[in-house]
C-alpha cells in the first residue's frame, strides 16, 4: 500500500479502474478490487469525453493499490492533493470513482447505499422526465406519453435559440406550451439552458409565472448569481439551477445570496455521491429544495435515487429515460441486466432494495459498445448562430 494511504484491517484493495466511453453519450467507470469486489460509477460530461477519460489517467495511477473503503481519504486526496481543485473536469473525474467507491461498499456490506448515508426518509422518490427536443416542439403530443407513462410532471425547453434580446413572440410562444402541457392535468418546468439573458429572462419569468410552472430552471448563466438573486426575489416561481455547478464552493454564493430555490447538482460532475449529499444538507440549512440534475445514464440515476432517498429536502428526480440524446438500442435502460428497478409508478420510482446502487451493469455488452464507440468520434453539443451569424447559447 502507498504510504500516502491510511491503513486499514480487511481492506479491499483497489486493483483495477477503468472507462468506458458508451452510446449515446456516456462515460461509465469500473472499479474492481482485489478481493473480488467491483464497483460502477458514471463520469460522463457530456462533450468532453476525452478530457475525462485524460484525468482519469492521473486517477488510476494514484489510487490503485489503495484501500477502496476509504471514500473520503480517496475524495479528499484526489480534490486536494494536486494543487488545482473543482471544475467540470476534475470534478466529473473524481464524481464516477466516488460512485464506484459507494458501489463496491454496500456491496462488500450487504446493504444499499442509502443505509449507508442514514437510511431512508421516504419510500419512493418523485422522478419527472423531458418532452421535446433541444428546440421545443410537439410537447403537447409527448406529454400524453409520459403521461400514458405514470410520469405527473415533464420539464421542456422553454425557448429555441434566442438573441441576447430577442421577439416577445419567442417568450408567448413558450408560455402557451407549458399552458398547453398544463392543460393535461400535468405539472410543467421548463429550462432555459442559460439561452435567455438577464433583460429578457426577466420579462419570461414574469410572464410565465401566472402559469404556475413547477420550476424555471437556469434562467440565466451560471456566472450571474447576482442576477439570479434579482431574478428569484422579482418571481414566486421556484428558480433552479445548478446542473454547472460543482463542490459546495459554487453552491455556496447562491445560498448566501437567497439566488435559488432548487439546487440541481449533478452527481457526475459535482463530487459524486459523497458532494451530492453534502451539498443537499448545505441547501437544507438555506431552506433549498434539493433535485438532482440526471440526463445522463443509468448508474447517475441510480446514485441519485439513493441520495434522494436519504435526505429530507429532495423533491425530484430526473430521469433521461427516451430523452432527446438517447436512442432505441443506447437508453437509460439498456445496460441494465434487471431495468424494472427504475419502474415509474403514478409518478414514482421505489427505493432499490439491492446493495450498492442497486442496480445490475451489463458488463459484457459495456465492454462491446465500448470497444466500437472508442473508434468514433464522442458526442458533442451543436453550436448554435443566430440569424446575424452571431453565437448563441446552447
Ligand atoms: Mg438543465
Amino acid at each position: 500500500m502507498p504510504s500516502s494511504s491510511l491503513k486499514t484491517s480487511k481492506s479491499s484493495i483497489i486493483s483495477k479502474i477503468e472507462v468506458f466511453r458508451v452510446p449515446p453519450r456516456w462515460l461509465f467507470v469500473r472499479v474492481e478490487t482485489a478481493d473480488g469486489l467491483v464497483g460502477w460509477g458514471e463520469s460522463t460530461l457530456e462533450g468532453h469525453t476525452e478530457a475525462i477519460e485524460g484525468a482519469f489517467l492521473d486517477l488510476k495511477e494514484t489510487f490503485t493499490g489503495w484501500d477502496a473503503d476509504g471514500i473520503e481519504d480517496i475524495w479528499q486526496h484526489a480534490y486536494r492533493s494536486r494543487f488545482y481543485r473543482g471544475g467540470p473536469v476534475l470534478m466529473s473525474a473524481l464524481s464516477g470513482l466516488d460512485i464506484a467507491l459507494w458501489d463496491i461498499k454496500g456491496k462488500k456490506l450487504g446493504v444499499p447505499v442509502w443505509q449507508l448515508l442514514g437510511g431512508k426518509v421516504r419510500d419512493r422518490v418523485k422522478v419527472y422526465a423531458w418532452v421535446g427536443g433541444d428546440h421545443p416542439s410537439a410537447v403537447f403530443e409527448a406529454t400524453k406519453v409520459r403521461k400514458e407513462q405514470g410520469f405527473t410532471v415533464v420539464k421542456m425547453n422553454a425557448t429555441d435559440s434566442a438573441g441576447w434580446i430577442d421577439s416577445p413572440a419567442l417568450i408567448e410562444a413558450a408560455v402557451k406550451r407549458v399552458r398547453e402541457v398544463k392543460s393535461l392535468g400535468m405539472d410543467a418546468a421548463v429550462d432555459l439552458h442559460g439561452r435567455l439573458h438577464k433583460g429578457m429572462a426577466r420579462q419570461f419569468a414574469k410572464l410565465l409565472e401566472p402559469e404556475l410552472p413547477f420550476f424555471i430552471e437556469e434562467p440565466l448563466l451560471p456566472t450571474q448569481v447576482e442576477e439570479f438573486a434579482d431574478l428569484a426575489r422579482a418571481v414566486s416561481t421556484p428558480i433552479a439551477s445548478g446542473e454547472r455547478l460543482f463542490t459546495r464552493a459554487d453552491f455556496r454564493p447562491y445560498f448566501e445570496r437567497r439566488a435559488l430555490d432548487i439546487a440541481q447538482p449533478d452527481v457526475s460532475h459535482c463530487g459524486g455521491i459523497s458532494e451530492l449529499r453534502r451539498i443537499a444538507s448545505m441547501a437544507e440549512t438555506y431552506d433549498v429544495a434539493l433535485a438532482p440534475h440526471s440526463p445522463l445514464g443509468p448508474i447517475a440515476l441510480a446514485a441519485c435515487i439513493q441520495v434522494g432517498l436519504a435526505v429530507p429536502n429532495f423533491v425530484i428526480q430526473e430521469m433521461s429515460w427516451q430523452i432527446h440524446y438517447n436512442s432505441s438500442d443506447a437508453d437509460l435502460f439498456t445496460y441494465l441486466s434487471d431495468p424494472s428497478v427504475f419502474s415509474v409508478s403514478n409518478g414514482h420510482v421505489a427505493a432499490p432494495e439491492g446493495p450498492g446502487l442497486g442496480i445490475q451493469i451489463n458488463e459484457a455488452l459495456v465492454r462491446e459498445r465500448a470497444e466500437v464507440c472508442f473508434t468514433q468520434p464522442p458526442w458533442r453539443n451543436a453550436t448554435w448562430r443566430g440569424e446575424d451569424g452571431s453565437l448563441r447559447e446552447w
